[in-house]
């Protein structure tokens, strides 16, 4: 296999280094700088490996591990399916030949869902062909690399990419419309004016806003925002979106929360219009 070890790269480590600089300030209680920096751990962007070469998804894992991403990985089609239901990745690395439900076939899936709509998809594939990479974009894929690649390759796409569709996870300024969060300074504006949030309305905005126009059910906001290891209600997630929605809406301003009914909450992507 044409792959090379790659060390960590200087754009990967300026994208670590802005989400390191996130730092308590002073006044917090003790509890939630526990709770934020359980968050900051949780930030880590997650990549999801559909491969069924087991050598390669191993090398694959080892080096977006070094990199600094969560990795999860699936060995077919089934069981990537099964693994988003739990997982929200913020990229997927998907093999075009996979035994049983093809990759094209899976991204094609993936794109119908409006959970995992805008989740960015990188195809790799041992076919070269421009009718094939065409074929490939066409079905929904935001990138593709053809085997053998070489691993540097390979995560500076995956780089590209996480920044072009997901600005909001490495700036340490996010902008949605008239709301600004600045992560450094662990504060939230609205136009001109201070939006005061409890911690958990500060992690449900931070999370909402890194995946605009992305559906969430409130298991999966559940485990992003208060931990897959902590038991909370599912309902408890109305009160916090409520709370926030309170919070961040001002008499006249339009909600930027939309209440997607038996699905969850996501945020308007029609609010920067
Ligand atoms: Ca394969």
């Amino acid at each position: 296999m044409g792959i090379t070890l790659a060390r960590r790269g200087e754009q990967g480590q300026a994208s670590m280094d802005s989400i390191e600089k996130i730092r308590p300030v002073p006044q917090d209680t003790e509890q939630e700088q526990l709770e934020r920096s359980q968050f900051e751990r949780r930030m880590k962007p997650t990549v999801m490996i559909v491969e069924d070469e087991e050598a390669l998804s191993t090398l694959l894992q080892y080096n977006l591990d070094k990199e600094g991403y969560k990795v999860v990985a699936a060995a077919d089609g089934e069981e990537a399916a099964l693994l988003i239901r739990e997982v929200t990745p913020d990229l997927i690395l998907l093999d075009w030949m996979l035994p049983g439900l093809s990759g094209i076939e899976l991204c094609r899936r993936l794109r119908g869902r409006p959970e995992t709509r805008n989740v960015p998809i990188i195809m790799i594939t041992a076919r070269g062909e421009e009718t094939d990479r065409i074929r490939g974009l066409d079905t929904g894929a935001d990138d593709y690399v053809t085997k053998p690649f070489s691993m540097t390759e390979l995560l500076a796409r995956i780089r590209a990419v996480m920044r072009r569709i997901r600005p909001a996870l490495t700036e340490d300024l996010v902008t949605f419309g008239d709301i600004v969060i600045d992560r450094a300074a662990h504060r939230v504006r609205r136009g001109e004016r201070e939006v005061h949030l409890g911690p958990t309305e500060y992690r449900l905005l931070d999370h909402l806003i890194q995946h605009p126009g992305r559906v969430f059910s409130r298991e999966q906001l559940l485990d992003a925002v208060w931990g897959s290891d902590v038991y909370v209600e599912a309902r408890t997630v109305d009160v916090h979106v409520g709370r926030l929605r309170k919070a961040l809406n001002g008499k006249g301003e339009k909600d930027p929360i939309r209440t997607v009914r038996s699905a969850g909450y996501s945020l308007d992507e029609q609010f920067h219009n």
